[in-house]
């Protein structure tokens, strides 16, 4: 059973093919591409229907079978990332032989631009919640078991619930657990829990809902989005991070991925603005992760400190930015990022162009 499609303008076509054993059952897709990776493929396994989504590039591959036979809740993801193949093995509930794989669910094997899928949701749990500042937690969700999803550096996900009767869905940026956590290796996300640092609103209209769950409960979470790319930070050997309250939550991946995976990387720096000092998250993390590794600095600017603050004040200027931003050598490769409220990311842009920063040399987040 070899199917393919094709489409004008993107990527080749993908097809996927499948073969069994006694006990398990392996299907395979072919992306034709090189770029693909465990993040790539997003698996989703409910009832008797199986979903795997694979991006590539802005393109959106969909498997959508209703499977012939039980399979048990768990299964395997690999990738061989030099052919583009994606393997998933299925364990059957039953050894015995199936005749086909099942029968096509809506959209199955077809290859759309990422732009016009929908978004895709799964119940996770809710496992913990721990205060981080005055208004800001940490939340763990836990993925299904019968979930594959693994969020990219510097993309976010969607959280809904229903709040009087009416889904309300805001995008949120998964973090890691913590600056410091031991991890000498690539980043290995192959994990079951999203972590995110959320700001409670008291007059919000979705975070105190957000706020008032139970541990136990379950929040339906999208599939991941965003425009950043992790290629941008090849060969980076100047990395500036602007960031305003929660708008540091899409530098915590890029920070940790930054030290650990660019050889080329010569310095980090944090530009963190927030109104006051009890409102910096992860402040001492922060200052014990610039004491561990010399690359990477962090300084804070405050727009309402009290009168006993002696460090930068203000909002973002041009006199904050022109001494912030020195590197390490005059054609140094250099990669600036910006999150935060709008106006702060928007005079942010302006700013960095005033100093001759190029377009190519800017990411910014933006919903
Ligand atoms: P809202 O109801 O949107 O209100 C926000 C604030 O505005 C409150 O102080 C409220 O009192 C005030 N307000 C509301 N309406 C009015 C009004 N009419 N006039 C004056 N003031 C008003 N947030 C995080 O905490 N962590 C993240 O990781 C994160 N990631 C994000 C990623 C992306 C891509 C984007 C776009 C946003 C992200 N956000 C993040 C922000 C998040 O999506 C929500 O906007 C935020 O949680 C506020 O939601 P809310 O419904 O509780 O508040
Ligand atoms: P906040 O209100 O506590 O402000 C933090 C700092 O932002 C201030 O100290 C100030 O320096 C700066 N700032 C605020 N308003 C400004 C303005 N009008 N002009 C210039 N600078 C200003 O911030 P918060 O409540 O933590 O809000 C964080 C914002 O970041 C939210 O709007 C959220 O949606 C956004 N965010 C976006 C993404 C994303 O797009 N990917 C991710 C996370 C957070």
């Amino acid at each position: 059973q070899m199917t393919d499609i094709s489409t004008k303008g993107g990527p080749s076509s993908p097809s996927y093919d499948w073969f069994q054993t006694d006990s398990l059952v392996t299907l395979v897709i072919y992306t034709k591409q090189k770029d693909i990776h465990l993040d790539s493929i997003i698996i989703d396994h409910q009832n008797d229907s199986f979903r795997a989504e694979t991006i590539i590039k802005d393109y959106s591959y969909l498997i959508h079978i209703g499977l012939s036979h039980e399979v048990q809740e768990d299964f395997s993801v690999r990738v061989v990332e030099n052919v583009g193949k994606i393997e998933i093995v299925l364990k059957k509930t039953e050894n015995i032989s199936w005749k086909c794989l099942g029968r096509p669910l809506e959209k199955h094997n077809s290859l759309i631009p990422k732009k016009d899928t929908g978004l895709y949701y799964r119940k996770c749990q809710l496992i913990s919640k721990e205060d981080v500042t005055h208004d800001t937690k940490l939340f763990c969700l836990m993925l299904p078991p019968s979930t594959h999803l693994q969020v990219p550096i510097g993309q976010h996900v969607y959280l809904k619930l229903t709040i009087t009767g009416t889904e309300i869905v805001k995008p949120y940026t998964p973090v890691f657990d913590s600056l410091l956590s031991e991890f000498k290796e690539p980043v290995l996300p192959n994990n079951k829990y999203i972590y995110f640092l959320i700001k409670i609103y008291p007059a919000g209209l979705f975070t105190p809902e957000l706020d008032h769950l139970q541990i136990g409960d379950f929040v339906p979470v999208s599939n991941p989005e965003g425009n950043f790319k992790i290629s941008k930070l090849q060969e980076v050997e100047d990395l500036f991070l602007l960031a305003a309250g929660t708008g540091f939550t899409p530098m915590v991946k890029i920070l940790k991925y930054a030290l650990i995976n660019i050889p080329s990387l010569r310095k980090v720096k944090l530009m963190f603005f927030n109104k006051t000092e009890d409102a910096i998250i992860w402040r001492s993390q922060l200052e014990k992760l610039a004491f561990e590794d010399k690359r990477f600095d962090v300084e804070y600017v405050l727009s309402a400190p009290t009168s006993e603050w002696k460090g930068k004040q203000g909002h973002i200027s041009p006199a904050l930015l022109s001494e912030f931003l020195n590197k390490s050598s005059e054609k140094s490769k250099v990669l600036l990022c910006i999150c935060g409220p709008t106006p702060f990311t928007e005079q942010g842009i302006k700013l960095l162009h005033d100093l001759n920063f190029s377009k190519d040399e800017i990411h910014s987040f933006t919903a």
